[in-house]
């Protein structure tokens, strides 16, 4: 794709060669008569609010300037058409909303309009239309003719326009069964306006223009409630989809990315309120990507202080929003908008969107924002207590390490890894503390409490980034070792042996009756198993490291390593 300041060139050269040219050549043949300056200067007001109404069907943006446009042709021809529209292009550059450089925005439209103007004019003339001294009938009919060739190359140039922009074929054809359904319905209106004209003058204005104006009023009043409809529906249909998610990470990001259906932003970002009053940023949508990372938005850490935390604001200039304290935008920002998230009834964090362009977030963008934040709240909430229900049911209340059904659920995953060859080994130690029943028996259950828990402590230093600790049952633990070869496997076990050895555990007998503290020696027996050594399925690998773990371990006189052999022997390592 062409880059803009390219696109922007050709545009301007193009417009430059073309609509000059046809305006002068327009002008060479005018004036053909007596111009009413009155019936110009009140159908220049009237275009210009016809231009500014713009309503949405069915998300196509609509507006009816092209009635005044054709009586302008009708009554003083094209000269005066081209003139017309191209100031009321230039003004509309002051009151339509658009993400491009107004510059390429003027000299594109007003090329595009210029290239229909000079055709329609033609075939204007080709089928005979004259400005003056025609039959009605005659008129009437250049006057279809001259619409439909109004609107299909309009069409047709729209769609070229289009292309470029890479907007999607079934739009373009929507856009121009629209286009097509407004000049027809105008179209009469317009053969009326411009008759009625021939007969009382600019007093027609009073009779039909200024009716229909209140009728365009009314329908775009009719239309905004259609475009609320959507939003509102888009809004019900987000907030289901954000429900249904049950990670918080997952509801962020399908809040970013979706906001975008019910309010249009340049850049948005979700910051996370910690300890009360800082700010992190969760996630961000700059230039249609998400990613965590914020390449144009800085903050202080002392912008908690900035943002209203009981309502929706906007900042609708670059200078209002370069003198937000402690936030920093791009310079390109011109509008921004700030709204709490609540999370029961405390500022949980915050959504920021901003926009390039002035005056950007109207009240109902706030509305919305309010009410799909009410969703995020909602949903966020849900997510959260659900991923600590998960995180407390998946962890040992006594050692605080992973119990067995986080382990079974890591098995899983590292396993599917495997079958996806993302991983070539997986290896596991399964550890068993030697004859922990008499040191319940001396010592006293609680005693045997603590001696899990320091034993717990001392195995933490083994589990890297990756692996996984898990309490497998009373005194046995489990280490699962991604892409740990058995050999290296091995290695590790005789080290917590090792350590385990020569460790004194410290407890405080709740036999003895002064509650003095002892140091015990502990001694524990450990069984190795690996992936693809020893087996390739699930269920084998744990029971493989068990049955080296009583082999060679226990049986072979505890406070050893037994490694699994897959023909039945048990290797004993010391
Ligand atoms: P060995 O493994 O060497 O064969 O002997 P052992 O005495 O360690 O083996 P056994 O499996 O027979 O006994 C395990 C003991 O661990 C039994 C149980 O009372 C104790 N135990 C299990 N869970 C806990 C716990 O949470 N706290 C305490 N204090 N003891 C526990
Ligand atoms: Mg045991
Ligand atoms: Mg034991």
């Amino acid at each position: 794709m062409m880059n803009v300041s390219r696109k922007e060139w050709i545009a301007f050269l193009l417009w430059l060669f073309i609509v000059p040219t046809f305006v002068y050549i327009g002008y060479s043949d005018f004036p053909y008569f007596d111009i009413d300056y009155g019936f110009i200067i009140v159908n220049f007001v009237m275009l210009i609010i016809a231009m500014s109404v713009v309503f949405q069907i069915s998300s196509v943006n609509l507006s009816v300037e092209r009635w005044i446009i054709f009586v302008v042709f009708f009554q003083y021809g094209f000269f005066a058409e081209m003139i017309f529209m191209q100031f009321a292009l230039l003004l509309s550059q002051f009151l339509r909303k658009s993400n491009l450089p107004a510059f390429y925005r003027f000299t594109t439209n007003s090329l595009m309009f210029g290239i229909v103007s000079i055709i329609s004019a033609t075939t204007f003339h080709l089928v005979g239309g004259r400005l003056t001294d025609m039959s009605t009938w005659g008129f009437v009919v250049a006057a279809l003719v001259y619409a439909l060739s109004y609107s299909f190359f309009n069409s047709f140039v729209l769609y070229l326009m289009l292309k470029l922009e890479k907007t999607s074929a079934d739009m373009v054809k929507k856009i121009s069964i629209w286009d097509f359904t407004m000049t027809m319905i105008v179209l009469p209106l317009a053969i009326a306006y411009s008759l009625l004209t021939d007969i009382i003058g600019a007093f027609s204005v009073l009779l039909l223009g200024a009716p229909f104006l209140f009728i365009l009023l009314i329908i775009r009043k009719f239309a905004f409630s259609d475009e609320l409809n959507n939003k509102l529906s888009s809004a019900v249909e987000i907030g289901h989809e954000l429900t249904e998610s049950l990670k918080t990470s997952e509801v962020v990001k399908v809040f970013t990315k979706k906001l975008r259906d019910v309010v249009n932003y340049d850049q948005a970002y979700i910051l996370d309120v910690r300890h009360g009053n800082e700010l992190l940023l969760l996630v961000c949508s700059e230039a249609g990507s998400i990613s965590s990372k914020a390449e144009f938005f800085e903050f202080h850490s002392d912008a908690f202080r900035t943002l209203s935390t009981t309502s929706i604001e906007t900042f609708k200039s670059n200078r209002d929003v370069q003198s937000l304290e402690h936030l920093k935008f791009s310079s390109a920002v011109q509008s921004v908008m700030t709204a709490p998230i609540l999370r029961a009834g405390r500022v949980e964090g915050f959504v920021v969107l901003t926009s390039f362009r002035k005056n950007f977030f109207e009240e109902l963008d706030k509305k919305m924002v309010g009410l799909l934040n009410g969703y995020f709240e909602t949903s966020i909430m849900k997510a959260f207590h659900y991923e600590q229900t998960i995180a407390k049911s998946e962890v040992c209340g006594l050692t605080k390490l992973s119990n067995y059904r986080y382990l079974k659920k890591q098995l899983r995953e590292e396993m599917n890894r495997f079958e996806n060859k993302e991983l070539e080994t997986l290896s596991t130690i399964i550890m068993d503390i030697d004859h922990f029943k008499s040191i319940n028996d001396t010592y006293g259950h609680q005693s045997g409490n603590e001696i899990l828990i320091e034993f717990a402590k001392l195995l933490k230093k083994y589990e890297t980034e990756g692996s996984t600790l898990a309490r497998y049952g009373g005194e046995e633990f489990v280490l699962l070792l991604p892409d740990l070869s058995k050999e290296e496997a091995i290695r590790l076990a005789e080290g917590i042996r090792t350590e385990v050895e020569t460790h004194l555990f410290r407890i405080t007998s709740d036999l003895s009756e002064d509650y003095q503290s002892t140091a015990v020696h502990v001694t524990v027996s450990l069984g190795v198993s690996s992936i693809p050594e020893d087996t390739q399925s699930e269920n084998s690998l744990l029971r493989n490291a068990d049955r080296a773990l009583y082999i060679g371990g226990k049986q072979a006189g505890r406070n050893r390593v037994g490694v699994y052999e897959a023909d039945g022997r048990q290797a004993v390592e010391i």
